[in-house]
């Protein structure tokens, strides 16, 4: 499975690929979210969020660097790295607790944390293009690629 790149035209289609990655992972994996100030991280991860049947706010986690979310039974931790001056904070945030199997983690700003996060399942890479995004998504895990498989037929 070479990845998926889809071009993604609003807001409101960010939010919809966020619902069927909700339903794809079922709330279970890491996923990395990249691109530029303003690409659509937040916007993609309150998409998924959201889809696993949150329906409070979702706000960025840039000041608190990660925002937990209990849904259903589901943990989801939706992580800003952004403002983290070296990777090694990572460790005091005790880190691999985060990693659990049955947890999904949104990672924005993954850069940041290099050396001291696990592989992900997916890397999706958002670029801006004319007025909407494009999103690269990059399985690295046998479920991923089946989720991203599924997705190819729903676009
Ligand atoms: P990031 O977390 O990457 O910094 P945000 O999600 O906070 O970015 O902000 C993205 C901005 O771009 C929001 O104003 C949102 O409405 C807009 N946006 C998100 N997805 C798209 C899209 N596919 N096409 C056009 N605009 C989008
Ligand atoms: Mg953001």
């Amino acid at each position: 499975m070479p990845g998926l790149e889809l071009y993604i035209e609003d807001e409101a289609g960010m939010t919809r690929l966020g619902h069927a990655l909700a339903q794809q992972s079922a709330g279970h994996g890491i996923i990395f979210l990249e691109g530029d100030l303003g690409a659509g991280k937040t916007t993609l991860s309150r998409g998924i969020i959201r889809g696993l049947g949150h329906t409070g706010p979702v706000k960025s986690p840039t000041f608190t660097l990660v925002e937990p979310y209990e849904i259903n039974g589901l943990h989801v931790w939706h992580f800003d790295l952004y403002r983290l001056a070296d990777p090694e904070e990572l460790e005091y945030l005790g880190i691999r607790d985060y990693f659990a199997d049955d947890d999904l983690c949104l990672i924005e700003w993954p850069q940041q944390g290099k050396g001291y996060l696990p592989q992900p399942d997916l890397q999706i890479i958002i670029k801006a293009h004319n007025d909407g995004r494009i999103v690269r998504l990059l399985p690295y895990s046998t479920r991923s690629e089946s989720w991203c498989a599924a997705l190819a037929t729903l676009t």
